[in-house]
């Protein structure tokens, strides 16, 4: 009875981490949207768009269809939110506390703006932007103004993008702009590939100077050294350089 009781808090407890919480949120936008229509829709998550100072925009959701592409930011907050398309910060109430939160429209518009210059394609009517939050908040007063940004609860995600029957590109650009999305996505993990590759070739590197007998930190002489959990190579140069590995592997 007892192993029950603390099982169901710590569930409790580890539902309540913000980063689950975040993950929970995001992953059933991700649900909604595999209800789409896969013949005229292409959906792309947690998307990495490069931009030209080296640094990346991430977008949660892409959809790519003929109707446009929906650009989805969702957010995850409890409370009561108020805010509208001209404030650089909305509001979050919750119990009776009040926080701040950037703009969510503008935030899009960000993302939207780094994915036109990807894309090589200007013409904003062919851009949707939706921010969804999750069914944890009360949108109490969120006015979206003039901004064309859509802002709802996930549930209505799927509805929302059925919504635009207006076809703005041919299904040849659609299928153009999924490829280039499916290269973020590639280039997203070759570049998680290339940083183990990276650190493979240095230990590689490391034990050929091993093998050489070189110290791969200084490049001194290595010496054999004996240790109370058998033989190792230290750097001749000891104290200056502190240098220990392995003794020479036959196999590398
Ligand atoms: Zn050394």
């Amino acid at each position: 009875m007892e192993i029950v009781a603390i099982l169901i808090i710590t569930i409790l407890l580890v539902l309540g981490m913000p980063k689950v919480k975040g993950f929970i949120g995001e992953a059933s936008v991700r649900l909604y949207l595999y209800r789409l229509d896969k013949e005229k829709y292409k959906v792309f998550n947690d998307v990495l768009i490069p931009l030209p100072n080296r640094k990346t925009s991430q977008i949660d959701h892409v959809v790519v269809s003929p109707y446009g592409i929906f650009v989805i930011e969702t957010k995850n907050y409890k409370g009561w939110i108020y805010g509208d398309s001209k404030r650089k910060y909305w509001t979050q109430v919750i119990y009776k506390h009040k926080e701040k939160l950037y703009n969510p429209i503008w935030q899009n518009y960000g993302h939207i703006k780094a994915l036109q210059e990807y894309l090589g394609i200007e013409k904003d009517e062919i851009y949707h932007s939706i921010i969804s939050f999750s069914t944890r908040a009360t949108l109490k007063k969120v006015d979206p103004g003039d901004s064309k940004s859509s802002v709802i609860y996930s549930s209505r995600i799927v509805s929302t993008i059925n919504a635009h029957k207006q076809v703005v590109l041919t299904t040849k650009e659609a299928q153009q702009i999924g490829m280039k999305l499916e290269k973020t996505l590639n280039a997203a993990g070759d570049k998680k590939k290339q940083h183990i590759k990276n650190i493979k070739d240095t230990q590689r590197f490391n034990q050929y100077k091993i093998n050489a007998n070189m110290c791969p930190k200084c490049g001194s002489d290595l010496v054999e050294r004996k240790g109370k959990y058998g033989n190792f190579v230290g750097c001749s140069n000891y104290p200056t350089c502190k240098f220990v590995g392995k003794t020479k592997q036959a196999n590398m």
